[in-house]
């Protein structure tokens, strides 16, 4: 028959909201959500114009699902509420109207290959970290083998820079801990999937595509996609930042923010408070509460008191008409697309960073958690985009950054638009699942 069926995809997340943010144009998709109590609101599900797109909410963790855990990462929790819901995951393909044609899962769903296996579907994974990430990853049960104890020298993926142990993954540093359990026993999986998705860009990491992809590697094909990022969308109450920035002169401004999970202790905060304030330049903060000891602590449920609560008493009034300090969230990919943004001190969650660079901001890297430290070294050292904390808004380095960080803006556009390199991998995926589905 003429009359094709468009092809049929089903994506499975883990909780957090950097991880919904894959899109495929000419298809059909089904998302099929883990929630896991996150306290960040699912981001409104980017361009679906005109894609029948179905939303599948996976139930919440029920509370007697296994034992509690003991780790304060949030890895053994994640894995387990992505195992637990693996019946809603076969449930949904079956019901899913035309059968799905690849299932597509992010790292900590590795066990829905079971499902894809038993019901015939291509499995394939959605990495939502740095290519280099993915090098170390897949190096990590060799790893294990390997090296006995701690991690005490520097990491060296096949092909790749080496790690420093201070920069490896939190999971991955204390090898008694559940979440280094939980991440060895998900790496160990990811040699079974049929390709890796990796949201990035050839020119961004060339080393870590080369060494995955080149003649040496073994292990499934990996194709640079991104940047994926999502859409400057500005929800109704969030427009006056935007009119404030407005006002501010081109490239002016310092935007801070820890992405959706990361919080600062109090003192912490406080300094950053001051040293903004004696900084004297322009700024926009995202301001969180301040939760000791835990450097993703709103992830899971933190609460958010007024700023007046922990910032230092008259920091609003001194720095008033320079600077703005705003409760928790602000519109990010809409504020780093403005003009008079001209630097960003983030927690280099992937997304964030990749948003940075789109807009062609450079970053001050103020690591936190998971593979921020790695994703800094990355973007600090061999993507030349950030700057550990210092002068990022004076001075000549500041300036050879500024130019660096737009060349990659550049790039990134040229990889994305019709015939880049991250358009073309993404096309040939998307031919091979059309064919599979004819
Ligand atoms: N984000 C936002 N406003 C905020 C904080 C975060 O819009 O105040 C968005 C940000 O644009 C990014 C995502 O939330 O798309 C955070 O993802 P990232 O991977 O950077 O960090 P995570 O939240 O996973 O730690």
């Amino acid at each position: 028959s003429i009359l094709r069926r468009r092809p049929h995809v089903a994506l499975l997340c883990s909780p957090g909201v950097g991880h919904l943010i894959p899109r495929l144009h000419g298809f059909s998709v089904t998302l099929l959500a883990n929630p896991l109590g996150s306290s960040a609101a699912i981001p409104p599900l980017l361009p679906v114009d005109g894609l029948p797109f179905r939303f599948v909410p996976l139930p919440d963790t029920p509370p007697d699902a296994g034992p509690p855990t003991q780790s304060s990462s949030p890895v053994p929790r994640i894995v387990r509420a992505v195992t637990c819901n693996l019946p809603h995951v076969r449930a949904a393909l079956d019901s899913a109207g035309p059968p799905v044609d690849a299932l597509v899962v992010d790292m900590f769903s590795v066990d829905a290959l079971d499902v894809a296996r038993e019901r015939r579907v291509p499995c394939y994974m959605f990495f939502t970290s740095p290519c280099t990430c993915l090098a170390l990853l897949r190096h990590v049960p060799a790893l294990h083998e390997a090296v006995r104890g701690e991690f005490a020298g520097p990491v060296r993926p096949p092909g790749c820079a080496p790690v420093r142990p201070e920069d490896l993954l939190d999971s991955l540093r204390d090898r008694t801990g559940e979440a280094y359990a939980a991440i060895l026993r998900v790496t160990r999986r990811f040699g079974e999937v049929e390709g890796f998705l990796v949201n990035s860009f050839e020119e961004l990491e060339p080393g870590a595509f080369a060494a995955l992809n080149g003649g040496e590697a073994r292990g499934p094909p990996v194709y640079p996609v991104g940047p994926l990022v999502r859409t400057g969308r500005v929800e109704p109450g969030e427009e006056c930042l935007i009119r404030w920035l407005d006002r501010q002169p081109p490239g002016s401004v310092v935007f801070v923010s820890f992405g959706s999970g990361g919080t600062l202790s109090r003192e912490q905060t406080r300094e950053l408070a001051l040293g903004l304030e004696a900084s004297g330049h322009r700024f926009l903060w995202a301001a969180k509460s301040p939760v000791e000891g835990r450097a993703h602590g709103a992830f899971f449920g933190g609460r958010n008191g007024p700023a007046a609560e922990y910032l230092p008493a008259g920091f609003a009034e001194r720095t008033g008409g320079v600077g703005l300090a705003v409760a928790r969230w602000a519109p990010q990919a809409a504020v780093l697309g403005q003009a008079a943004v001209g630097g960003f001190v983030t927690h280099c969650g992937w997304n964030s960073a990749l948003e940075s660079i789109a807009s062609g901001v450079p970053m001050i890297a103020w690591p936190l958690y998971a593979e921020q430290r790695m994703n800094a070294a990355m973007l600090a050292d061999e993507a030349g985009v950030a700057l550990r904390p210092q002068r990022l808004m004076e001075g000549q380095q500041g300036e050879a950054l500024r130019t660096r960080t737009r060349l990659l803006r550049d790039a990134a556009a040229r990889a994305v638009a019709e015939g880049g390199s991250s358009f073309r991998a993404l096309h040939d995926l998307a031919n091979k699942w059309r064919l599979a589905a004819h």
